[in-house]
């Protein structure tokens, strides 16, 4: 098993525009129930999960938002090539 815990600590620390872009980059790739749960995320942001979805959403989605940075050994929103640092350097 992948010891996610370094990513979700990345990925909490998003803020909630980044983790609703991290879901669109995400949600056609993901599996079910994962990509359900984006999906109503996605669509009614505010409406709260279930306690069932809660902890998929803990356990699998939330440490999916975060990839390694290509370039430093940061984190990087899904989908993203490179962390914000090395977006200012490198990104387009
Ligand atoms: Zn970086």
């Amino acid at each position: 098993m992948k010891d996610t815990a370094e990513f979700e600590k990345a990925a909490k620390q998003l803020c909630p525009e980044q983790q609703q872009e991290a879901m669109r980059n995400l949600v056609d790739m993901a599996d079910e129930p994962e990509a359900g749960i984006m999906r109503q995320l996605l669509a009614e942001p505010q409406k709260p999960l279930s306690p069932k979805q809660q902890n998929v959403f803990d356990k699998h989605i939330l440490p999916s938002m975060v990839e390694r940075c290509s370039t430093c050994p940061g984190f990087s929103l899904a989908g993203a090539a490179y962390c914000e640092t090395c977006a200012v350097e490198y990104g387009s």
